[in-house]
C-alpha cells in the first residue's frame, strides 16, 4: 500500500522477447507463448529454473493488463519500484500451477501447497507425572475443512475465479500523478476479500456459509512417558487448524515442569535434602522418604557412622526413570544437613560431659605474656547471604553511576 514514483524509462522489450512474442501480442497469444515455453523448461523435467523463473515473471506482468501497461509505458524497473520487489516477489511455480488450473488443465500432480502454522503450547507437569507417567485430556478447538463442502465453500464444489483481480486476490490501481510519474498502489481486492475467488449466493454452503472451514471439538489424550524432560515435546501431526490447499500443522505440547517441595532432578538423578539434628548426625539415624511413587523408602545410617554438614549418600536405582527404558534407573542423592543446638542451649555441665566423650583439640596453653601482646576483638553475628547481597547491590549501583550518570539524572 505503499506509493512509489517510477520517473524513470527502462527496458521494456525483454519480457516480449523471453516469451518470444511481439510487443501487440493478444492474450492469448502470450498464454500459448508461456504455456509451451514453461512446460519444455519446467525445472520437474530437467529445465533450467532460471529460465523458467524468468518466463513466470515474464507471463506475469504481460497477463496482467494494468502492469502490462506499466510495462509498456515505464520499464521493467516503473514495476519493481512500484510493488516493492515486483515481477520477481512471486513463486513461479505458483503463477505456473495457477495458470494450469486456469487453462482447465486440471492440478494432476496437485497444487504446490502452503504449511499450516503448528499450534505450540506449554504443558505443565509434576516431577510425579514424569516419574510415574501419565496421560491427561486436553480439549482442543480447532478449525476444520468443512465436511458438507469439503472444503470447498460451494454445493457444486466449483467456485468462480474473481473477476475484479483475476484470480490474484490483490488489486492494483495506478494514478498518473505528473508528467512521467505514476504512482501505484496494491490492495487486496474488496470483490473477493483477497481470496481471489467468488461464490455465488446460491451455490454456497450452507453449513460453512462459503467460508471453507468449520469449528470442532476435540479431545486429545496427551500420553506423559516415564522419565519425559523439561522441554520434550510432544506432536501430535496434522491437528492444528485445517485450510484449504494447506498441509496442516502440528499441535506440539512442550513439557514444563513444576517445581516439586522436595525432590530435584538433573537428568536421571534426583537429588533431596534431609536435616539431621546433631545427635542424630553423631549417633545415628532412621528415617521414612517418601518417593515419588508414594513408596516409604527406609533411610538410616551404618553402626557408628558420622554424618559431616553438607556430606551426600546416594542411593542406586531411586532417581528417574529414564526415558523408553523406564526399567533403568539413574540415582537418588541424599544431601544432610545437621541442626545444631542454639547457644545457652548447654549448660556448663552438659559441656563437661560432652567435652568428656567428644575428642578435643589439644589445647596449647597461652601464658599471661602472651596474652598481654594480643588484642582483645569482637565477634558480631553476621548473616554471609545478606553480606553479599548488599556488596553486590553498592557495586551495580556504583557501576550505573560511572556508566550513565545523565540519564540517571534525567529519569529521576
Ligand atoms: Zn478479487
Ligand atoms: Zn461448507
Amino acid at each position: 500500500m505503499f506509493g512509489r514514483f517510477a520517473p524513470r524509462k527502462s527496458d521494456n522489450t525483454r519480457y516480449y522477447e523471453v516469451l518470444g512474442v511481439t510487443k501487440n501480442a493478444s492474450q492469448d497469444e502470450l498464454k500459448k507463448a508461456y504455456k509451451k515455453a514453461a512446460i519444455k523448461n519446467h525445472p520437474d523435467k530437467g529445465g533450467d529454473p532460471e529460465k523458467f523463473k524468468e518466463l513466470a515473471q515474464a507471463y506475469e506482468v504481460l497477463s496482467d493488463s494494468e502492469k502490462r501497461e506499466i510495462y509498456d509505458q515505464y520499464g521493467e524497473d516503473a514495476l519493481k519500484e512500484g510493488m516493492g520487489g515486483g515481477g520477481g516477489a512471486h513463486n513461479p511455480f505458483d503463477i505456473f500451477e495457477q495458470f494450469v488450473d486456469s487453462f482447465g488443465g486440471g492440478s494432476s500432480r496437485g497444487r504446490r501447497q502452503k504449511h499450516g502454522e503448528n499450534v505450540v503450547q506449554t504443558l505443565k507437569v509434576s516431577l510425579e507425572d514424569l516419574y510415574n507417567g501419565t496421560s491427561k485430556k486436553l480439549s482442543l478447538s480447532r478449525k476444520i475443512l468443512c465436511p458438507k463442502c469439503r472444503g470447498k465453500g460451494s454445493k457444486s464444489g466449483t467456485s468462480g475465479r474473481c473477476y475484479g483481480c483475476q484470480g490474484t486476490g490483490m488489486k492494483v490501481t495506478t494514478r498518473q500523478i505528473g508528467p512521467g510519474m505514476i504512482q501505484q498502489m496494491q490492495h487486496p481486492c474488496s470483490e473477493c476479500r483477497g481470496s481471489g475467488e467468488v461464490i455465488s449466493d446460491k451455490d454456497r454452503c450452507p453449513l460453512c456459509k462459503g467460508s471453507k472451514v468449520t469449528l470442532e471439538k476435540k479431545l486429545l489424550d496427551v500420553n506423559v512417558e516415564k522419565g519425559m524432560q523439561h522441554g520434550q515435546k510432544i506432536v501430535f501431526q496434522g491437528q492444528a487448524d485445517e485450510a484449504p490447499d494447506t498441509v496442516t500443522g502440528d499441535v506440539v505440547f512442550v513439557l514444563q515442569l513444576k517445581e516439586h517441595p522436595k525432590y530435584k532432578r538433573k537428568h536421571d538423578d534426583l537429588y533431596v535434602e534431609h536435616t539431621l539434628f546433631l545427635t542424630e548426625a553423631l549417633c545415628g539415624f532412621q528415617f521414612a522418604l517418601t518417593h515419588l511413587d508414594g513408596r516409604q523408602l527406609l533411610i538410616k545410617s551404618n553402626p557408628g557412622e558420622v554424618i559431616k554438614p553438607g556430606q551426600s549418600k546416594a542411593i542406586n536405582d531411586e532417581g528417574m526413570p529414564h526415558h523408553q527404558r523406564p526399567f533403568m534407573k539413574g540415582r537418588l542423592y541424599i544431601h544432610f544437613n545437621v541442626e545444631f543446638p542454639d547457644s545457652g542451649v548447654l549448660s556448663p555441665d552438659h559441656c563437661k560431659q560432652l567435652a568428656a566423650v567428644l575428642p578435643m583439640r589439644p589445647r596449647t596453653q597461652m601464658t599471661d605474656m602472651e596474652l598481654d601482646e594480643c588484642e582483645e576483638t569482637t565477634l558480631l553475628d553476621v548473616n554471609m547471604e545478606e553480606e553479599m547481597r548488599r556488596k553486590q547491590q553498592q557495586e551495580s549501583y556504583e557501576e550505573e553511576e560511572d556508566a550513565a550518570p545523565r540519564v540517571q539524572c534525567a529519569q529521576q
